[in-house]
C-alpha cells in the first residue's frame, strides 16, 4: 500500500512533440510546466516496451519508495491503496494535434497558433504495435482532445481500431460541424461518449463564439447523433458561459430548448477559462448565481445537469472578498466592454 497514480503506472499521452504520461500536472511552472515526460521531442516512434515500461518506472518508483515526482507534487489524482504493479496501458491520451473547423475565441489551441495543423506524426503505427503485442489492456480509456477530432487524419481508422469493436472506452471532444459516421456506431454500438459545446442556442451567437456560420449544421448533425436509443446518456452538450457573449438566460433557455428538441439532454455547464485567469480564478458572485439559475431551467426541462471542470473548480474556491458593488462594476464591466476587454485583458486570441 502506497500512494500514487493509476496514470503514471498505466498511462500514455501524445503531445505535439512529447510522450507524457498524462495531460493533468497541476504544476504549472515545473520545467516550463510538462507532466511526467517519458520522451522529449518524440514524433510517433514505436518505443519497445521493456524500453517503455523502464522509463515508466523512474517516475512510478519514486511513489513506490515514498516520495513524489516534482511534476505530480499536489495532483488530485494521488490515491494510497494496493497498486497493479502490471506492465500494460489503459489510459491513452491523444493530443498532439490542434487543426479544427472552427475558431472559438476561447479556444486555448489560439495560444499557440503556430501549432494549428494537421501536419503532425501519426500515433497508430505506435498503438497498434502496442495492442499487438498484448500490452494495451481490453476496456482502456482512450480520451482524444487537442483539434477536432472528425477532421484529424487518423479519425477514422483509430475508430475502426479501437471503438468500433469496443476494444476500447472513448472519451472525445467535438463542435459536430463535420458528421463521422464511425464516430456515430462507435457512439451506438461501442462505449463512446462524445462532449460537444455549443454554447450559444441561435446561429448569431454561434456565429460570435465559435467564429463559423455553422450553428445549423450542428443542430443537423446532432439530430443525425442523437438517432439511437442510448444517446441521450452518450452525448453531452456543453454551454460555456463567456462573458458579454452568451451570459444571459434568454440564449441558455433557447439552448436547453433546442437540446430537448433533439431528444437530447445531458448538459455541462463551463465558464470562459480566459475570464478565470482574468479573475485569478474567483468568479464573480454574479456568474455563480447565473450558473445556477441556468441549472435550474435546464433541470425544470428534464436535463441532466452539472457544472464542468473549471466552474466546478471556481465554486469549490472561497468568494473573491469584494463588495456587492465592487463585484458588480466587474461584472458590468464584462458584460458590456466585452471588445476592449478582450484586447486588454485577455490574450491575443485570433486563429491566424
Ligand atoms: S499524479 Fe497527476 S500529474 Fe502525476 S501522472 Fe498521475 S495524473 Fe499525471
Ligand atoms: S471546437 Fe473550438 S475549442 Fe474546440 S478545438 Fe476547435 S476552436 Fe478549439
Amino acid at each position: 500500500m502506497y500512494k500514487s497514480c493509476n496514470i503514471i503506472l498505466h498511462g500514455l499521452c501524445f503531445f505535439s512533440n512529447m510522450l507524457v504520461s498524462c495531460c493533468f500536472s497541476p504544476n504549472d511552472k515545473v520545467n516550463g510546466g510538462l507532466p511526467p515526460v517519458l520522451y522529449n521531442n518524440y514524433k510517433g516512434e514505436i518505443i519497445p516496451k521493456d524500453e517503455l515500461f523502464k522509463k515508466i518506472r523512474e517516475y512510478s518508483d519514486q511513489f513506490k519508495e515514498g516520495s513524489c515526482p516534482k511534476e505530480c507534487k499536489n495532483c488530485f489524482r494521488i490515491e494510497e491503496k494496493d497498486w497493479d504493479e502490471g506492465e500494460y496501458i489503459d489510459y491513452i491520451t491523444i493530443t498532439h494535434y490542434s487543426v479544427c473547423n472552427a475558431d472559438c475565441v476561447y479556444c486555448s489551441n489560439n495560444l499557440e497558433p503556430e501549432e494549428r495543423t494537421n501536419d503532425t506524426y501519426e500515433v497508430l503505427p505506435f498503438l497498434r504495435y502496442l495492442k499487438n503485442e498484448g500490452v494495451l489492456k481490453q476496456g482502456m480509456e482512450l480520451c482524444i482532445g487537442g483539434g477536432e477530432f472528425t477532421i484529424y487524419k487518423e479519425c477514422e481508422d483509430i475508430l475502426k481500431e479501437f471503438c468500433l469493436n469496443n476494444f476500447a472506452k472513448l472519451f472525445v471532444a467535438s463542435n459536430a460541424i463535420k458528421y463521422s459516421e464511425n464516430l456515430h456506431k462507435s457512439l451506438e454500438y461501442g462505449s463512446a461518449n462524445v462532449l460537444i459545446s455549443i454554447d450559444s442556442g441561435s446561429r448569431e451567437t454561434f456565429k460570435r463564439i465559435k467564429r463559423v456560420d455553422a450553428f445549423n449544421k450542428v443542430v443537423e448533425n446532432l439530430k443525425k447523433y442523437a438517432s439511437f436509443e442510448n444517446a441521450p446518456n452518450r452525448i453531452t452538450l456543453k454551454y460555456i458561459i463567456i462573458p458579454g457573449m452568451n451570459d444571459n438566460l434568454r440564449e441558455f433557455t433557447k439552448f436547453i430548448n433546442i437540446i430537448r428538441k433533439i431528444g437530447l439532454k445531458r448538459v455541462g455547464i463551463d465558464i470562459d477559462c480566459r475570464y478565470l485567469r482574468h479573475a485569478n480564478n474567483i468568479i464573480n458572485p454574479f456568474y455563480i448565481k447565473l450558473a445556477k439559475k441556468m441549472k435550474k431551467i435546464g433541470v425544470n426541462k428534464g436535463c441532466d445537469v452539472y457544472f464542468h471542470t473549471f466552474l466546478q473548480q471556481a465554486l469549490a474556491q472561497k468568494p473573491n472578498g469584494m463588495s456587492y458593488f465592487q463585484n458588480l462594476i466587474e461584472y458590468i464591466k464584462l458584460h458590456y466592454f466585452t471588445e476592449s476587454v478582450l484586447n486588454d485583458l485577455y490574450i491575443n486570441h485570433k486563429y491566424q
